[in-house]
């Protein structure tokens, strides 16, 4: 089995930040709503909650949603991810030591191999495992019972999910990207708890550049953070935030240096496209995944981009973004 995921010191910081409590969770009503009333109702019934299936870009939110849900049940998180678990025997072994209602979570659920998918169907429909012993005319099949427990699977992309996996989860949400309002909660909550001052005009423009995304912003306020700290300064000026910004190379609507050289190669290489994703990836030597998961959501978001069944497109708001004249596509 692969080391599990979300050590790097970064990942830690953002653990160290995670909402804790409901209140804490900003944003995202509807999904806590349909959450809570979930969780109140399987607890009633004294029984494990439905598997529940989370999707939507990277950083919004589902793995502390994940935490939230085992903290709230009072039980136990599993914590794993799709490529982590190489061999039904990983996926077995971790599913064996759990308790009843404690909570099994995978994040990139998208990536789990086919046989370990398969392995998961029966375990999640009514907690059995079904792993075969020994090889050729004599292999067997054994039947092992599992504790009660709730998967929670997260995922970027809902649309690599295969049918059979994506029809045993009972709840189903798609996280969406998060007001400039609400990104300001969560940069003050933020502050606070690293006890840095950080005023109303400077947290609306920081949200501004975070990509509707509560990572990010944490990532933005934890860079200017450090120039604070260099300068002897203790709270973040909107100096401090310019400068930081301008490290960073994020633009006045958030763009950082990748996006920049998506929309630039759409724009200045191929007319605005339409660009296929492989020719686009290639023109930017970047892996379609990234550019599918975590650089393209956002443009789609805010309307720089469009997804044409020819291929990419980059929108005239992107041209007038960077002074380009407008083409027709
Ligand atoms: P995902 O699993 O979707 O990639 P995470 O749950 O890891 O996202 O969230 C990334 C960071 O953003 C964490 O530090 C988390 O605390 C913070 N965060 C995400 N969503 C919210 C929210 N709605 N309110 C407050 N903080 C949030």
């Amino acid at each position: 089995m692969k080391p599990d995921i979300k050590r790097d010191p970064e990942e830690l910081m953002f653990q160290s930040l995670r909402a804790i409590a409901w209140d804490e969770f900003v944003g995202q009503g509807k999904i806590k709503q349909a959450l809570r009333v979930a969780l109140s109702a399987a607890k009633k019934r004294k029984e494990a909650v439905e598997h529940i299936l989370l999707y939507g870009p990277p950083g919004l939110g589902k793995t502390t949603l994940a935490q939230l849900i085992a903290k709230d049940l009072n039980v136990n998180l599993r914590a794993t991810s799709g490529p982590a678990l190489e061999r039904a025997g990983d996926l077995a072994s971790l599913l064996t030591n759990l308790n009843d209602g404690d909570i099994f979570f995978i994040d990139e659920i998208h990536r789990l191999s086919k046989v370990v998918e398969e392995t998961l169907y029966p375990a999640m429909e009514d907690y059995h495992l079904d792993i075969v012993v020994g090889q050729g005319p004599s292999a067997r099949t054994l039947k092992l019972d599992l504790p009660k427990f709730t998967l929670i699977g997260a995922t970027t992309r809902i649309g690599l999910i295969a049918s059979p996996l994506r029809d045993r989860f009972g709840i189903v949400h798609r996280l969406t990207f998060y007001e400039p309002e609400e990104l300001m909660m969560v940069l003050k909550n933020a502050a606070k708890k690293l006890k840095l001052k950080l005023n109303e005009a400077v947290a609306r423009n920081l949200a501004r550049r975070a990509r509707g995304t509560p990572r990010i912003a944490l990532k933005l306020l934890k860079r200017c953070r450090d120039l604070a700290q260099l300068k002897g300064e203790t709270g973040i000026s909107q100096k401090v935030l310019d400068e930081s910004l301008q490290l960073l190379e994020v633009d006045e609507v958030g763009l950082d240096a990748n996006d920049r050289r998506l929309l630039l190669a759409l724009i200045d290489k191929h007319e605005g496209g339409p660009v296929g994703l492989e020719t686009l990836a290639a023109t930017i030597s970047e892996d379609k995944e990234t550019i599918e998961e975590v650089i393209e959501p956002y443009l789609l978001q805010i309307g720089f981009l469009k997804r044409l069944p020819r291929g990419r497109v980059a929108t005239a708001l992107a041209f007038n973004h960077f002074g380009r004249k407008v083409q027709k596509n």
